[in-house]
């Protein structure tokens, strides 16, 4: 960036990297979002988008519960609203859960009272659903501007985003997506995964819950442990925003 900005490339270059900050994970350009802690932190934090899905969600929970790890969830309250009992699975197993809006818009071109309605659905999908939920919330495809993050501050919400991508949308082999995500946990990651799709109930995610399964198995013995968002923020509350850049 410096270099290009010496050159005169600078309005350039200076909108390509604001193109790159309002999608980029761990950017914080655009306001500040929780992306995880510093890598001294043994923490890991498994998330996952886009259910509740019939059934790769329940597969998800069996695996969580036999190696007795709490994770985060982050509802499309489309799909909570076309399978509450399912979002009330994942509460009752002791997982948080969080808002992904509505109808996953990629909010960086939505109006902001576009924005509002999203999250706001969702909030009252997620209400009608579980009750009392978290504050936390995840932008669909990452995708965040100043309005969004202010408009979800206004609604008291909290934004979550990653620093270790499962690469995981177009449901690769579980070997794929566990090789992928070992070879990026450095401690205190917040990693990115998917028990739902976006556009329909029933997006297969068979090999995210294979690779789930191995990525406990693997990373647990390693004295590595599985926290919630909520656990993990709480922790070093006063120097993990910003989180690590990786
Ligand atoms: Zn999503």
């Amino acid at each position: 960036m410096l270099t290009l900005a010496l050159t005169g490339a600078v309005s350039a270059a200076a909108a390509v990297a604001a193109g790159y900050q309002s999608m980029a994970p761990t950017g914080q350009w655009y306001g500040q979002t929780f992306t995880g802690l510093h890598p001294a932190s043994r923490q890991i934090a498994l998330t996952y988008d886009d259910g509740p899905n019939d059934p790769h969600t329940m597969r998800l929970l069996e695996v969580l519960a036999r190696h007795d790890v709490r994770a985060t969830f982050f509802l499309i309250g489309g799909h909570v609203k076309q399978r509450p009992e399912i979002a009330r699975e994942i509460v009752a197993a002791g997982h948080v859960v969080g808002n992904h809006t509505f109808t996953h818009p990629l909010l960086t071109f939505k109006s902001e009272s576009h924005i509002r309605h999203e999250l706001e659905q969702c909030r009252s999908a997620l209400q009608d659903a579980v009750g009392e939920h978290s504050n936390l919330f995840r932008p669909p495809f990452g995708g965040r501007r100043p309005a969004v993050l202010r408009i979800a501050r206004d609604l008291g919400m909290s934004a979550v985003m990653w620093n270790v991508t499962g690469y995981d949308w177009n449901a690769p082999p579980a070997a794929k997506i566990e090789r992928k995500v070992a070879k990026q946990i450095r401690g205190g990651n917040v990693i990115l995964l998917h028990d739902g799709g976006r556009k329909q109930m029933g997006a297969d995610r068979s090999q995210t819950v294979i690779a789930t399964d191995h990525l406990i198995a693997r990373f647990k013995p390693e004295g590595y442990e599985f926290v919630n968002i909520p656990q993990m923020m709480g922790k070093n509350s006063h120097n993990q925003v910003g989180g690590f850049t990786p």
